[in-house]
């Protein structure tokens, strides 16, 4: 049994704290800093340094400096608007300290006469006298002024020397907590202990140390903490027992056969390690990871036909109801009549419906495509063998481990992603899961063509876009977030549509965050069928469905978007057979660290590549918008800056999982550092 006393104090309420009462502990939830371990990671972004005492002959005008003095005269006018002024001295000269604004009674509460009193401030002079004005720092005490103050960036009605006194008081309390890393880890970091390596990290001298022994070991810290839980789940679900599922490969091969294309080598690669899953006598919980376009629906499809040739139903899942129509049309397509399959859609009579879920309870469905909906609790499988959920990147642990136990034991489980991210972060998210990646990309496609125009030659765009829709090619149009405003965003949407329906009269349409879901879906397949030319959308449109005949992409205000964004985005277009276009439209010119981006985009038409880069240059909380999206992200450790601790704690867990090593150990890191409650609801 683990005992939580040693750290009982760090997840203490920070009311606990002295001088920490209701309205400021109310300012820091605002800041979500509730328990006293939550405001370590509050961390200076400088100090000032109020440790050396000077003389008042020596003091230098414009610093902030520390005196000993003796006050002897209060000079409190009459006169509105006139501060009080203390008279003060030391040995060598004298200094006033003025007040504006201060009752008589406080000034001389503070600065009684004729007393040894400590004040430190910014020094200046005024009719040839030195001053400090409003001193913030005074005390009979001098210790409790002569020390190095951090500067934190301030929450808002805390100050500095409300923080510092908090903090001061945690670094004094903190409890010995027992080791949990190994020999070789602790080695790595020089031996520092949790505690020291903390008490360090507040030192004024520092601050900034990324690369630093204890600023490494606290970052490890969270990173395994975080590892832990993912490798518990994994290993939590590796230890179920499922019925195998056994096919032969001739069918697969038929199948592939009928194709106009040859799978490529990472297809093939990706498609064997599922096979493998089907196979043993563990459930699959795996990750096809790949770019858009990298031809992850086949895949997953013949994996689907495997199934069902071992005899199991299989259910595919996807965000809306026009991809599922896509996939069910594909399977139609390659499957012929050898196989049933069906869809399930909102849009289907009462009759319809009642009919599919009477047929999938006696198993005369295979294959059923649709949205969350074939998860109703009315829908009963006979004998579900395999979930594919296509496109849902946006999942967290909990709700993918929560879909790990849909269809139960015996049901395997698909996750496909179209957003290639750094391997790093791909450790952090998908921790959980198994990895199967598709890098490469079918040879046969165009690649699409990238330029960036200024947004005062839009005339040219149109006199583009004018050709390519005489041509026969349809054009997606899309209006970033201007600012965090969703207002502003819908509204400069509106506009553009307003002013391109005037050049395109009845070849327009809009999508905006505000568009029902339903009028998106009649809007998408219109666009679909290629009914009218050109859709304004601020939302972004589900990567995952093909519009064939679409061919341009205009982004406006392009510098707003992320580079992994701006390739999704590009993405949508070369789904067809004629050579697309993305146009990036800029307000002004551009910045070098712009140009830079913009290359990237230009040369490279690998996501995982570009998602790499995109990091290296915005920092990874803002890729794929993950901040937005409130994914937890690490208080220390850094994907692109600590990578090689990252990619340490991931050995140290496949070590752990491979000796089959007991995680007990790890509690009390995993309760610090708030996942535990992830464990203890899978454990
Ligand atoms: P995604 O990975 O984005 O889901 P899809 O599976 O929709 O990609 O594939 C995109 C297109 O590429 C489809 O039209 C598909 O038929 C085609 N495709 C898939 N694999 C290959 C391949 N090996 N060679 C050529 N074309 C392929
Ligand atoms: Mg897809």
């Amino acid at each position: 049994m683990v005992t939580y006393n040693t750290y009982n104090y760090l997840l203490s309420d920070i009311k606990k704290l002295k001088g920490v009462g209701l309205k400021t502990s109310n300012l820091f939830k605002k800041k979500k800093i509730s328990t006293i371990f939550d405001l370590l990671w509050k961390l200076p972004k400088s100090y000032t340094d109020r440790s050396v005492s000077t003389k008042i002959e020596n003091l230098k005008i414009g610093e902030i400096q520390t005196v000993t003095l003796v006050p002897y005269k209060y000079n409190f006018p009459r006169i509105r608007n006139l501060p009080n002024r203390v008279n003060c001295r030391d040995e060598t000269g004298e200094l006033d300290c003025i007040f504006f604004n201060s009752y008589e009674g406080y000034v001389k509460k503070i600065l009684p006469l004729n007393i040894k009193i400590t004040v430190s401030g910014k020094i200046s002079k005024f009719k040839n006298r030195y001053q400090i004005t409003n001193p913030k720092y005074v005390s009979r005490d001098a210790s409790l002024i002569k020390y190095k103050h951090n500067n934190y960036s301030l929450t808002e009605g805390i100050s500095e020397k409300i923080y510092n006194n908090i903090i001061n008081q945690i670094l004094k309390n903190l409890p010995k907590i027992e080791e949990w890393h190994n020999k070789k880890i602790l080695e790595r970091f020089n031996n520092i202990s949790w505690k020291e390596a903390i008490v360090k990290l507040h030192s004024p001298e520092n601050v900034g140390k990324f690369k630093s022994n204890f600023y490494e070991r606290l970052a490890y810290d969270e990173i395994l903490a975080s590892f832990l839980v993912c490798s518990e789940i994994r290993r939590k679900i590796r230890k179920i027992k499922k019925q195998k599922k056994t096919f032969h490969l001739v069918y697969q091969k038929q199948l592939l056969s009928k194709l106009d294309f040859k799978l490529t080598n990472d297809q093939k690669k990706s498609l064997d390690e599922i096979n493998q899953d089907l196979k043993s006598n563990h459930k699959m919980f795996r990750l096809l990871q790949g770019d858009v376009g990298s031809g992850k629906t086949i895949v997953s499809l013949t994996a689907a036909y495997n199934v069902v040739k071992s005899g199991f139903q299989v259910a595919v899942m996807t965000p809306t109801e026009i991809l599922a129509r896509q996939h069910y049309k594909l399977a139609k397509k390659i499957f012929e009549d050898d196989i049933n399959i069906d869809l399930l859609s909102s849009k289907s009579l009462y009759k319809e419906k009642k009919e599919i879920v009477k047929k999938l309870s006696e198993k005369k469905i295979d294959i059923i495509f649709g949205t969350h909906s074939i998860f109703q609790k009315k829908v009963k499988f006979k004998k579900l063998g395999f979930i594919i959920i296509d496109e849902q990147h946006k999942f967290g642990v909990n709700q993918r481990k929560k879909l790990s136990d849909k269809g139960g034991d015996n049901c395997d489980i698909l996750l496909m992603s179209a957003t290639p991210i750094p391997r790093t972060l791909t450790m952090t998210i998908y921790g959980d899961m198994d990895l199967s990646i598709i890098k490469e990309k079918p040879k046969s496609r165009f690649e699409v063509n990238t330029y960036s125009k200024l947004e005062s030659k839009i005339d040219d765009v149109i006199k583009f876009i004018k050709k390519q829709i005489n041509n026969g090619s349809q054009v997606f149009w899309v209006c970033p977030l201007i600012e965090e405003s969703k207002k502003l965003d819908h509204s400069s949407a509106i506009k553009k549509y307003e002013y391109l329906k005037k050049i395109f009269p009845k070849q327009v349409a809009l999508l905006h965050g505000k568009t029902e879901i339903d009028q998106k879906e009649i809007i998408l397949n219109k666009f679909l069928k290629n009914e009218f030319k050109i859709l304004v959308s601020t939302t972004i449109i589900e990567v995952g469905i093909d519009f064939p005949n679409a061919n341009v992409i205009i982004i406006e205000n392009s510098n707003k978007f992320g580079l992994s964004q701006l390739h999704q985005l590009r993405g949508r277009v070369g789904r067809g057979n004629k050579q697309a276009t993305c146009i990036l439209v800029f307000k002004s010119s551009l910045t070098e660290n712009a140009k830079k981006r913009l290359n990237i985009l230009k040369e490279s038409t690998d996501g995982f590549v570009i998602s790499e880069e995109d990091m290296k240059l915005r920092g990874f909380g803002d890729i794929l918008g993950f901040k937005q999206s409130g994914t937890k992200i690490f208080k220390l450790a850094d994907p692109i800056h600590n990578s090689d601790l990252f990619e340490l704690a991931n050995n140290e867990i496949k070590q752990m999982e491979k000796n089959n090593e007991d995680i007990n150990k790890y509690k009390i890191l995993m309760k610090l550092y708030d996942q535990a409650d992830i464990i203890n609801d899978i454990v």
